[in-house]
């Protein structure tokens, strides 16, 4: 058997079964928790919701460890078949030229895999969602979704991949990963820079905050810690799921505010305030640049190993692959990346949960005391069935923010 096969089956398993014990440890611990709401909850959320909570939290992890042991045969079955081989050989007798056949060859596999996922994708929507009365998407707005989805996929991505593979054919044995590695880091600023004016609006209907107490009060808090912003906007979150969230969108003159409709219902203006400087606090904490710098670091050596890779033989045959090809690299690297990398998944944990932190304390800071932030997250673990008692480990491995108990333990600390 080829050894980089190997080397990957090794890692792909162990990733599983890492993945199934967490999973049914957590699933274990969340029930040995079941009969008693947490000590400092108790006032706050009642037996029900908790139970509820729960439910929530199990059949999730329970349809989360089925769907990756069915896509795993599935996945392995196509690959053993000699699948994405047949495929290139295919395309590549259809004669598009090299950059053409990639793409013809990338999209086509690409929805092999959207065919495979689809199943579990609309039973998690309108199915479990749906149960816990999360789910406002009906039929029609997913597919309208699904053909917006696909037409941005083309129109963006599709020129962004060929000029990919343009580069990897011309550079193939150069520099082609570092001008890769550029034109990705462009394309993500401008997106980035973009996202909130042309790309959100497409899914979304933005309506600017209404003049008033509250907008005035965002703006000041704004102002108090010299956060620029160009606009306050609410969107219609509602329309897909009953889950709340705000987010800073957009770089430089384009950067807005966007809270969730169903987060401006649910909260108290000191409470929305308070969720607020939690986000712009990952701005002044300057957690935004660290994260984007560590990112375009990984993406450099993950484009810096690939390099190393195109010219090995065996990196293709792995994949029986007849002969090797730009976007056949790209392909055998998007499968495999993953497994290789999930061990090194808790390091960015760590680090985002240290960040969750430090932004807690920052909105206590600005806000000049602390219970707006703690009532705001009373409210949105009780209104998105968070889980309030994950196994230790479980959390340690997947959680990129504290439990919300460690985060209150962390602000009563404050001041
Ligand atoms: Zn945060």
């Amino acid at each position: 058997m080829n050894p980089f096969l190997l080397l990957f089956a090794a890692f792909y398993f162990a990733q599983h079964l890492v993945d199934s014990w967490l999973t049914w440890l957590n699933i274990a611990h969340v029930r040995s928790h079941e009969h008693q709401v947490p000590l400092y909850f108790q006032d706050k959320i009642s037996l029900d919701e908790y139970q509820k909570s729960i439910a929530y939290t199990r059949e999730k992890a329970r349809f989360g460890m089925i769907a990756s042991w069915v896509e795993a045969p599935i996945f392995w079955g196509l690959l053993l078949s000699g699948f994405f081989g047949k495929v290139d050989t295919a395309v590549r007798a259809l004669g598009f030229g090299t950059v053409g056949t990639g793409l013809v060859y990338l999209v086509l596999i690409s929805f092999v895999f959207f065919l495979v996922s689809l199943p579990f994708n609309l039973y998690s929507t309108f199915v479990i969602e749906q149960k816990y009365g999360f789910n406002r998407m009906t039929p029609k707005l997913w597919l309208v979704d699904l053909s917006k989805s696909i037409l941005l996929s083309i129109l963006i991505g599709g020129p962004i991949l060929a000029a990919v593979l343009w580069f990897m054919e011309r550079h193939l044995q150069g520099l082609w990963w570092l001008y890769v590695w550029i034109l990705l880091s462009l394309v993500q600023i401008f997106i980035a820079a973009i996202f909130p004016v042309f790309l959100l609006p497409v899914f979304n209907k933005l309506t600017p905050l209404e003049e008033g107490g509250l907008k005035q009060h965002i703006l000041a808090l704004a102002q108090k810690i010299n956060f620029r912003l160009s606009g306050i906007y609410t969107m219609d979150g509602s329309k897909r799921s009953s889950h709340s969230n705000a987010f800073f969108a957009g770089l430089g003159k384009l950067r807005r505010i966007v809270l969730f409709d169903t987060l401006v219902k649910s909260l108290t203006e000191s409470e929305l305030l308070a969720v607020l400087a939690h986000e712009m606090g990952h701005n002044v904490k300057k957690h935004v640049r660290t994260g984007l710098l560590i990112s375009s670091v990984a993406s450099l050596t993950g484009l810096y190993v690939l390099s190393l890779l195109v010219n090995q033989p065996w990196f293709y045959e792995a994949f029986q692959f007849a002969q090797p090809s730009s976007y056949a690299a790209l392909l055998i690297f998007m499968k495999t990346s993953g497994a290789f990398t999930f061990f090194l998944s808790p390091l960015s944990s760590i680090l985002s949960r240290k960040h969750e932190y430090e932004a807690d304390r920052f909105a206590a800071e600005v806000m000049e005391k602390r219970e707006p932030m703690i009532e705001g997250l009373v409210k949105l673990t009780r209104d998105n069935l968070s889980n309030l008692t994950p196994h230790p480990w479980y959390s340690f491995v997947y959680y990129s923010h504290p439990t919300v108990v460690e985060r209150i333990r962390a602000l009563e600390k404050v001041g």
